[in-house]
């Protein structure tokens, strides 16, 4: 990540679908937030419990299974409240079936704590702060969380990934939205912001912008 002082950020790749598991922490004051607890929850606490970290939030870009299947338990484990954007909760309600649908057993089912919508904004540690982009097309509740300087990250879920976008041609997905929400929300952010995809490697705005065939004439 950035060389923002006191930062702690660990991403892991959990699960079958390799989605990008994010814990940022303040160094400091040790509290930290998880982005998407797709799966393996026992690899995401080591990375808690060797950072001592106390976690703040469970955040959750979208509800596809990959990306949420351990929040149940990463919840139960460490207290934390699961957060996301309320046009996913069917999404979540389904997620029996979502398992089923890709032959894998289906996981731990929690509520949702607290509805994360567009503006909203996520404070934890001594100054982390992160932003809620409601950024739909891959799902109807898709957000990114954008943390501004001196971090300049915006976590994207499967809206926008190194040279390429989300499909949309699962449950509630739109080629038109998806293309919009990036348009309006994650290519208005600075060139040089960091982009943390859901799957595979990070990028930047920048390149995004410059490269990504999805993209052109946006
Ligand atoms: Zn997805
Ligand atoms: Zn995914």
């Amino acid at each position: 990540m950035s060389p923002a002082a006191n930062l702690i950020h660990e991403v892991l790749p959990v699960g079958w679908l390799q989605c990008n598991c994010h814990v940022v922490g303040d160094a400091a004051t040790r509290e930290a937030i998880v982005v998407d607890p797709g799966d393996e929850t026992e690899r995401i606490l080591e990375v808690i419990h060797r950072h001592k970290l106390r976690v703040r939030h469970i955040v959750i870009t979208h509800a596809h299974i990959d990306h949420i299947g351990g929040a149940a338990r990463l919840k139960e484990a460490t207290g934390a409240p699961v957060l996301m954007h309320p046009d996913d909760y069917w999404l979540y309600k389904n997620v029996e079936l979502q398992a089923a649908l890709i032959g894998m057993p289906a996981p731990k089912i929690t509520e949702v704590d607290q509805p994360l919508r567009a503006g909203d904004e996520l404070r934890w540690g001594g100054v982390l702060r992160a932003t809620v982009l409601h950024t739909p097309g891959h799902s109807p509740g898709s957000l990114s969380l954008y943390m501004s300087e001196p971090e300049k990250v915006v976590f994207a879920g499967d809206t926008l990934f190194a040279g390429s976008i989300g499909r949309t041609d699962l449950w509630g997905g739109s080629y038109d939205a998806i293309l919009r929400s990036i348009h309006t929300h994650l290519l208005a952010l600075p060139d040089d912001t960091i982009v943390y995809p859901g799957h595979g490697p990070a990028t930047t705005i920048r390149d995004e912008r410059e490269r990504n065939p999805f993209l052109r004439g946006l």
